[in-house]
């Protein structure tokens, strides 16, 4: 077992409470009914000061069977387009970084970009968490406690509202067994009841966890870093793409069978003079082969940082790699990332 693969510390070998279901609190002796207790811990708008109001029996009984603390805010600074980067305290005293970016319109919805490691250990050149390496796996307890404890003190007050994404920081399919039994509880019908369509795993091409996460329900959508139109420029600004190549990588979307409407999102970072001439667009476009058309294409500028001497590209070569895969008939978004200014935009989470 290598480090990162250890649980979570939990206290005196306790489970944390907020990664439990109905089920695994049936099996350990819960007095009441466990889908209500499970609500109780899983509804953070109906909590008091920041925390679930459970009654005497039910806090006696998880207090003797399980670890009730939750990530707790320590630090928070807010972009000028309403972003906010949040630093949350592990029970270990590790942090974590999450961001919370509502929507400036009324009612807003919010969406949620979660960390699933502490650090990563797959090394991308060009992102600031993975210049720290790996740390640890965080457990699925933590993972929805980081949602709970932003939300019942940010919002939204409803959980119709939220958008989750993995893609703060870690590798979520190197902590796949984790992820997924967060995402079992985040979509649980007594809980948060968030459908799994409005959770995506981004992942930077773990061909293993694709093909098991593709076999897993609930099946979250997929997003995919790619970054590369080729083999030897993947390989070195992401070296995972040295063991799971790109044909690999294509192949693996071949298992993922998607459901009606179901699209991936392909993430692009645009790097200055590494990988956004018009040849590699014409490369990604023959790499995604019949996915080139009715998925989703996300170009993202680079997000300039100290641990990374990539740069953005200029304006016109943004517009020109864009055109050019429209031209292909791809449906491509150019990613303003948000939160810029405060560094918690894409490969700029770091603690
Ligand atoms: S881009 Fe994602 S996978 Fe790569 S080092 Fe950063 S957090 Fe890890």
């Amino acid at each position: 077992m290598m480090p990162w693969d250890a649980p979570a510390p939990e206290k005196a070998g306790r489970p944390s409470a907020f990664g439990l279901l109905p089920e695994d609190l049936k099996a350990l002796g819960c007095p009441n009914d466990p889908a209500h207790l499970f609500s109780l811990l899983q509804r953070p708008w109906t909590w008091a000061e920041g925390a679930p109001k459970l009654g005497k029996e039910n806090r006696a009984f998880l207090e003797s069977v399980a670890d009730l603390s939750l990530p707790g805010i320590e630090e928070s600074s807010e972009s000028s387009d309403g972003a906010r980067k949040l630093a949350l305290k592990l029970s270990d005293g590790r942090r974590i970084e999450t961001v919370h970016m509502p929507r400036a319109v009324k009612n807003a919805r919010v969406t949620m970009c979660i960390s699933s490691q502490v650090g990563c250990a797959m090394g991308c050149t060009f992102c600031a968490t993975g210049a720290m390496g790996i740390q640890r796996n965080l457990s699925a307890g933590e993972i929805v406690g980081q949602v709970l404890s932003v939300m019942s003190s940010l919002g939204p007050g409803t959980s119709s509202r939220l958008t989750l994404v993995f893609m703060g920081m870690g590798e979520p399919l190197h902590n796949l067994d984790h992820v997924h039994r967060a995402i079992r509880v985040l979509t649980n019908a007594s809980g948060l009841c968030i459908p799994a369509r409005r959770i995506t795993v981004s992942t930077a091409g773990l061909v293993s966890g694709i093909e098991k996460l593709a076999r897993l329900k609930p099946r979250p959508l997929l997003a995919l870093s790619l970054n590369a139109s080729n083999d030897a420029d993947r390989s070195r600004t992401m070296p995972l793409n040295r063991f799971w190549n790109l044909e690999k990588l294509r192949a693996a979307l071949d298992t993922w069978h998607l459901r009606s409407n179901e699209k991936f999102t392909f993430e692009y970072v645009l790097l200055a003079g590494e990988n956004d001439t018009d040849e590699d667009a014409d490369r990604l476009v023959a790499w995604l082969g019949t996915l080139h058309r009715g998925h989703n294409l996300n170009l993202i500028p680079m997000n300039e940082h100290a641990a990374s001497e990539f740069r953005q590209p200029v304006e016109a070569r943004i517009q020109a790699f864009s055109d050019r895969l429209k031209s292909y008939g791809c449906f491509v978004t150019v990613r303003r990332s948000r939160g810029r200014d405060v560094n918690a935009a894409c490969g700029q989470l770091v603690k």
